[in-house]
């Protein structure tokens, strides 16, 4: 039977249990000025300040709550080294080609560039690249899937296939026939990786101010200047270069800004340690999963056996975050021998959603950068657009990056999606579960 406990009965978000400690990083205490502020410390923000603080100059990043507080600590932590966009030529269509060959390469390399980062600095994250498996949840699915993965294998990606028996016991699910195997994915744990990449930033000399958010900014003369604090006084911040790395959390400090990316709003449960009869046959290999829904589900094991479960929640009409209820409903088909009572934890987050499904690059007006629009697939993804920022506010040719600069955009018919997102969502799931059932 289905746990239907009121969520109330569960506690909030699993990862700060297993993360290292907290990082360090102050409120404001008084005027700062410095050569670039950056707005935001999850992954794009702090990959951004450890870059320019190691290039010598003086970083400042200031984040509304703690570091990690928006979707980098708080994701599924699944390195998945994939765009989502289906298929290379739905990428060639939002990007052109020369934009189309850069980003294929540096999205299929995202996984080995985020390990590399990881051993560089030697970040205690639970950092395995296992691989990402991503199952098939129909036989049409299996079909599309395995061409499109052909495709990508022509520029580099590496993708193998499992069938049968080897992908029921790689999974340990006994409702699943094929999938694709991505070799170079794998997990972190991903509050402990947004605090081992905040102290890395602070060790190469960036300042991190949290509880501090940005509530205006604006161009004088040839330099920005910024209000920034929180309880413990507003104060004035001037820099030459100004980085907006708030992606899902995006606010109204750059008009428009927000109105260029749906907000969405995945969640997650994970369970107790659980012991050998009820963890017994479940990812026995430690690799990641999610599958070929429309509206996806995606899983992992622990270290210590636990299993954490995600996928698309919903905002309800007056409060708080709906869709806990269906993945109970759905870990129990995917792993049965996971008891119901177990599910201990659960919580959400805010991704921000593009039209084209592609990540974006802005530079609004001169010294003012803003790198958003992971559509779920961040954890890879944002360290390479920190990265880029980065380099960008040092100075490198715009012609140069991997992602086309492009304006900001309010996104097509966003209030209907918006709107309409709680709806598609029920006959998207029918959809699925129409297929689940078929095959
Ligand atoms: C529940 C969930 C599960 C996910 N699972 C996966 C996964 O398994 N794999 C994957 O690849 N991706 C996943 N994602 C997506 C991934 O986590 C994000 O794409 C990535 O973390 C984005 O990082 P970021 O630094 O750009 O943004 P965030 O980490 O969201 O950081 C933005 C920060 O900006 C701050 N901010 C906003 N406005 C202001 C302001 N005015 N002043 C100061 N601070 C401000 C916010 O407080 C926030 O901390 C998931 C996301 C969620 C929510």
């Amino acid at each position: 039977m289905t746990d239907t406990r009121p969520s109330s009965k569960r506690e909030g978000p699993f990862w700060p249990v297993t993360a290292v400690e907290r990082a360090a990083g102050t409120p404001l205490q008084g005027d700062l000025d410095c050569d670039a502020a950056i707005v935001g410390a999850g992954f794009t923000g702090l990959r951004a300040a450890l870059r320019l603080a190691e290039a010598g100059a003086k970083v400042a990043v200031f984040e509304a709550g703690e570091v990690g507080h928006g979707a980098s600590g708080r994701s599924g932590g699944q390195v998945n080294p994939m765009l989502p966009v289906p298929r290379p030529e739905n990428l060639l269509k939002a990007v052109g080609r020369t934009y189309f060959e850069r980003l294929a390469e540096v999205s299929l390399g995202s996984a080995d560039e985020l390990f590399d980062l990881v051993r560089r600095y030697q970040i205690d994250c639970q950092a395995r690249q296992n691989g990402w498996l991503r199952v098939d949840h129909s036989r049409g699915a299996r079909e599309r899937a395995r061409a499109a993965a052909l495709e990508w294998n022509r520029f580099g990606a590496g993708f193998e296939f499992v069938d049968g028996d080897q992908v029921r016991r790689m999974t340990g699910s006994p409702v699943f026939d094929s999938a694709t195997l991505a070799p170079r994915g794998g997990a972190v744990q991903p509050l402990s990786l947004v605090r081992g990449l905040a102290r890395a930033a602070e060790s190469a000399g960036a300042r991190i101010y949290v509880r501090s958010p940005v509530t205006e900014l604006r161009r004088v003369g040839e330099r920005w200047a910024m209000t920034a604090g929180g309880t413990a006084g507003r104060h004035r911040v001037a820099a030459e270069k100004v980085i907006l790395a708030t992606n899902g959390y995006t606010d109204g400090l750059l008009a428009g800004l927000k109105q260029s990316i749906l907000p969405l709003t995945p969640v997650q449960i994970a369970t107790r340690p659980l012991g050998e009869e009820e963890i017994g046959p479940v990812l026995p290999g430690g690799q990641t999963i999610s599958d070929t829904r429309r509206l996806i589900m995606y899983g992992r094991r622990e270290p210590d056996n636990r299993i954490v479960y995600g996928g698309l929640g919903f905002r309800r009409l007056f409060a708080g975050v709906g869709g806990v209820e269906w993945l109970l409903k759905d870990v129990a088909r995917v792993f049965p021998s996971i008891r119901p009572e177990s599910w201990r934890f659960e919580w959400d987050g805010q991704i921000a959603v593009t039209a084209d499904r592609v990540p974006h690059f802005h530079e609004p007006a001169p010294g003012l950068l803003a790198g958003l629009g992971y559509n779920g697939r961040g954890v890879a993804m944002s360290l390479v657009m920190g990265r880029v920022l980065a380099e960008r506010a040092l100075g490198a040719e715009a012609a140069s990056l991997p992602f086309p600069v492009s304006p900001v955009r309010a996104m097509p018919f966003r209030g209907i999606q918006f709107f309409g997102h709680n709806p598609a969502m029920r006959l998207m799931r029918l959809m699925d579960s129409a297929e689940f059932r078929a095959r």
